[in-house]
Formats: C-alpha cells, structure tokens, sequence
C-alpha cells in the first residue's frame, strides 16, 4: 500500500530505481564534521554574511580581517573528517549508479571519503591563489608562514562557516596579513567568493552531467545560493525526478517529488546502503 509507504522507504526505492543520478550537496552534508552552516533551518543567515570579493580586492582592513578570521579557524576546518553522509555518496558512487557529484562545499570532504566524480562548485578552500601572478600554494604552506608572522598572535576564537572564525575586531588590526611570496600580490582561497561567478568550464562540466542524468538528488543544501539552485531549475525543466534530503526548507522543495527533512548521513546511507 503505498499510503503505508514512509518518506524513507520512498527514498529508497527512488535511488533504487535510477541509473545516473546527478548530486548536489551542501553545508548540511559537512555539518556533522565539526563544520557550521552559514544558514538556519528557515535558510535565513545565522551570522552576517561572508565577505564580497570587491572588498576584499580593494579594502586593506577586510582582507586583513579574512585572513585573521581564516587564520585562526584554519586547525578545526582542516581537522575535519569525513562523516557518513561523505560515506554514502563514495559509496553510491562505487555501486555505479551515481552518475556525478557537485558539491558547494570547499572542504574536500567528498574526496577524502572516496568520491572521485566530484565537481567543486565554488572551489577549495586548501589551495591559495595570487591575484596578482597567479602562483598556486597549499594552505596548509601559508597557515605556516602566517603563523611565523604572528608569531605573538593568540586570538581567542570560535569557528564559524568556511573556515572563517570569530576574532575580536581590535586584536584583528595587530594581525599580519599574508602576500604572495613571489610579487606581493594579494592572496585568495581559491573558492568563489560572494560576488563572483563559477568559473565557465567548471560549470559547464557540471551541465554537461546533468544533461547525461536520468535524476537529481540534492543533499545538505538550502539552495539559497544560486549557483546550486540552478541546477536544480535545469533538472526540473529538462523533466528529471527531484529529491531532497535537507533539515529545513529549501528553494526546491517545490520542485522535488521527495522532501525528507532528516539528517543526512543517516538517512542517505539508509538508502544507498540497501543497494549495496
Ligand atoms: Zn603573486
């Protein structure tokens, strides 16, 4: 009786039942890995929101403040492990049926659970870029040339989204912000920032797998970024089945003929795990 069906036992029928599935993920997804969400269950901003890129480019005291911020929240991001839910899609993925994940998180997670056919939407936030010759460096390099510029810097902070951390505003004038060691150049995480736009090809990779899928799944996202939620219009207008495991609303819920408001890494490996 399909009255009697569950949410859950729907889910798993859906996954059950398409052969290329494409994914999109979110901050609900790294949640459990010690990495906050930028937004609350209604997808409203918990905090105030993240840094513009023109700001950053052209305002000293903002680009000191990202990296005083980033510096300080840099250990709990980078410790973060991989939680279920990163297990579940390396898995689906390995079963055969998961055709290509994107993702809007910039932690890396997804690979270092096993993920290979991952898209990062809007970058990773362990590779620094110079905007001024272009020299790509690990940060993990940078955290430790930071640290040997401060070294008498000792913020008391608390994490917060993406790395970023909360740092009292005058111990943040005392910080001293990173430049490219070869011309100087200003330093930027090489993730897209507020303001800016996915790089074409980046995008264009992510239609491309969409346009070869039979599904589309969204997992940990409120959609309320754009660069995501399109993905989701493109789904729905090329007719794809849409599902959607999220605590809290999103911007496709309407769209999706699955909603399931629970935790994804249960949840989702619930699913993907009775294939297996
Ligand atoms: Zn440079």
């Amino acid at each position: 009786m399909a009255t009697l069906e569950t949410a859950e036992d729907r889910l798993r029928r859906w996954i059950a039942s398409h052969r290329r599935v494409f994914a999109l993920t979110g901050a609900g997804c790294s949640t459990a890995s010690g990495i906050p969400d930028y937004r609350d269950a209604q997808g409203e901003w918990k905090r105030k929101p993240p840094v513009m890129i023109q700001a950053f480019r052209t305002q000293d005291a903002v680009y000191r403040r990202y990296w005083a911020r980033a510096y300080a929240g840099w250990a709990r991001f980078s410790g973060g492990e991989p939680n279920e839910a990163h297990r579940a899609f390396a898995l689906w993925e390995s079963l055969g049926t998961l055709l290509q994940l994107v993702t809007q998180n910039v932690d890396r997670l997804h690979q270092r659970a096993g993920s290979r056919a991952v898209v990062d939407l809007h970058g990773r936030l362990d590779i620094v870029v110079c905007l001024g010759c272009g020299d790509r460096t690990s940060r993990a390099d940078l955290q430790t040339a930071m640290a040997a510029a401060n070294a008498s810097w000792r913020p008391e902070a608390a994490i917060a989204p993406d790395g970023d951390a909360d740092v009292d505003g005058t111990i943040i004038e005392s910080f001293v912000a990173p430049r490219c060691r070869r011309c100087g150049g200003l330093l930027k995480p090489d993730v897209v920032f507020f303001g800016e736009n996915v790089p074409r090809e980046r995008y264009a990779h992510a239609c491309e797998a969409l346009a070869g899928a039979d599904a589309m799944l969204v997992a940990g996202s409120s959609l309320m970024v754009y660069s995501g939620f399109r993905f989701v219009r493109l789904a729905h207008e090329a007719g794809l089945p849409i599902a959607i495991v999220n605590r809290g609303r999103t911007r496709g819920d309407d769209l999706a003929e699955i909603k399931i408001e629970a935790d994804v890494g249960a949840t989702l490996m619930d699913a993907v795990g009775a294939l297996a």
